[in-house]
């Protein structure tokens, strides 16, 4: 039988959206995701489950779609994930569940992120989610941290009667969901209704708390019954090269949290605007150069430019964030690495000097391992640069709290059950595993609370 073609996913037109910080996906429709749940084959052995670091009954879910059953299709997605929205729309669904999708072979996977978007799109329209506080049982949990490792983590335990505060150093919940995932992937709407759900079901979320800062550790510790960190890698990597600190010039995480967090891309409204210049340069091309480059576009920005030291079939950027960048005019340059910033007598950048890279065997990630070829530099001018070189965990805590066994890197360290070295003290996220993605975070979240439950109930 021969199997429908995926049902596209319609999008804004990239010469409207780069105007606009709207979603660029428009969603499915009821009809339009029906009919793409009819595609699954419904196998005896879903393979996509295996993918799913949640382990979301994927197969089910779209049955239910399938049948029209999005209430029923909501909740058993809702039992296991409790952010379906953010995961449909940000989970790196290719490397996972749609990457084990036997459909994927023979044409193209079921379109599982979308789908579950919608369905949860569905139920946020008709405000379905209506739980009641689960009684306490007596235990109590601090939560350092509020991003999807912490939110997973959070939920599962107080749907089981924990008593859970999240304390988060910002002023607003949700990690990099809020402050560094842009509106136009992550609606803030979509984002604020799936947070409410925490305080729905009595999760106590503390705000601009910075543990080891003005809430003390050993605080925590005497108050709680155990502690999960779940702070993340918010640590920017940096060129280290000459000219890096003339203005002009941003770590991606400093420019995503202005742009974000802070509301520039609402300025006038928003009195809080950020400095974008006509030229953009971009270093780095994961998800977060990306972001970043696709921000600078919408503040305006004439040519955005990602400068690459490998190719883009070795980009860890999401397949789908490449196509849209280079559907919205963003060059991504390849074999290129940055030697230099160029600056002005008043300190403002106005180039960079790059060098050509070549392959020279591999490195620890298994991909080609770029070296700069001597003598063939070159100079772009730029008015910003926005450096993206990954991330690292924040030091800052991890210097009020000297105690605990950390990698040279920053990483803290934890055994096979996510307890660090303090007893009582579960580590999980980013700041276990230096970065991963939203939903790794939040199998780590589910995983650390089956830990500490049976710790407690040891
Ligand atoms: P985070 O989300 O980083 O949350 C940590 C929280 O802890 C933060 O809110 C921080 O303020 C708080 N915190 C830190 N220190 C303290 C302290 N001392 N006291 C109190 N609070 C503290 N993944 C995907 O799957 N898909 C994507 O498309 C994707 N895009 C990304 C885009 C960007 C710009 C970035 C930066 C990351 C992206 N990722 C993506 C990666 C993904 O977002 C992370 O892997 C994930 O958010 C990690 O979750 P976490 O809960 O460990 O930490």
């Amino acid at each position: 039988m021969a199997i429908p073609e995926r049902v596209p996913m319609r999008e804004q037109d990239p010469k409207v959206r780069i105007t606009n910080f709207l979603s660029v996906p428009l969603g499915y429709s009821a009809d339009e995701a029906v009919r793409e749940a009819k595609r699954c084959l419904q196998c005896k052995v879903p393979l996509c489950e295996t993918g799913c670091p949640v382990r979301m009954d994927i197969k089910d879910i779209i049955h239910l779609i399938a049948d029209e059953k999005f209430e029923e299709a909501f909740f058993l997605s809702k039992k296991d994930n409790a952010v379906p929205a953010m995961t449909g729309r940000v989970c790196p669904q290719e490397e996972q569940c749609e990457g084990k999708c036997i459909l994927e072979k023979k044409d193209r996977a079921i379109n599982i992120g979308k789908l579950f978007a919608f369905v949860a799109d569905w139920a946020r329209e008709i405000d379905l989610v209506n739980e009641s506080k689960p009684e306490e049982n007596g235990k109590k949990i601090a939560i350092v941290g509020s991003g999807p490792a912490s939110i997973t983590c959070a939920v599962d335990l107080r749907k089981l009667g924990y008593q859970v505060t999240i304390f988060e150093a910002l002023h607003m919940a949700g990690g990099v969901l809020q402050y560094g995932i842009p509106p136009f992937r992550l609606p803030r709407d979509v984002v604020d209704y799936e947070l409410s759900y925490l305080e729905k079901i009595g999760v106590n979320i503390q705000l601009n708390q910075i543990v080891g800062q003005n809430v003390e550790f050993e605080e925590l510790k005497k108050e709680y019954d155990a502690i999960y960190i779940a702070t993340g890698a918010g640590a920017p990597r940096f060129l280290n090269c000459e000219g890096e600190k003339l203005k002009g010039v941003y770590s991606a995480n400093e420019f995503l949290i202005r742009v974000n967090l802070m509301k520039a891309y609402q300025f006038p409204n928003w009195d809080t605007p950020i400095v974008c210049g006509d030229k953009v340069g971009v270093i780095g091309c994961g998800n977060v150069a990306l972001d970043a480059a696709r921000c600078a576009k919408r503040l305006g920005a004439d040519s955005v430019r990602i400068f690459y030291r490998r190719t883009k079939e070795f980009a860890p950027a999401r397949e789908e964030e490449l196509k849209h960048a280079e559907e919205e005019n963003i060059s991504c340059e390849k074999m290129l690495s940055p030697t230099r910033v160029l600056g002005n007598d008043d300190g403002w950048i106005t180039g960079i000097e790059l060098v050509t890279t070549k392959f020279v065997g591999e490195d620890k990630s298994g991909r080609p391992k770029p070296i700069n070829v001597e003598g063939l530099k070159f100079e772009v001018k730029l008015d910003t640069l926005i450096i993206a070189l990954g991330t690292t965990p924040n030091r800052l805590f991890l210097s009020n709290v000297p105690e605990l066994d950390t990698y040279s890197w920053g990483g803290i360290k934890a055994d096979e059950n996510f307890m660090t070295n303090i007893p009582g003290v579960f580590v999980g996220g980013d700041a276990l595993s230096g970065g991963s993605t939203v939903i790794a975070a939040m199998g780590d979240g589910r995983d650390a609370a089956e830990a500490i439950i049976k710790y407690l109930n040891k």
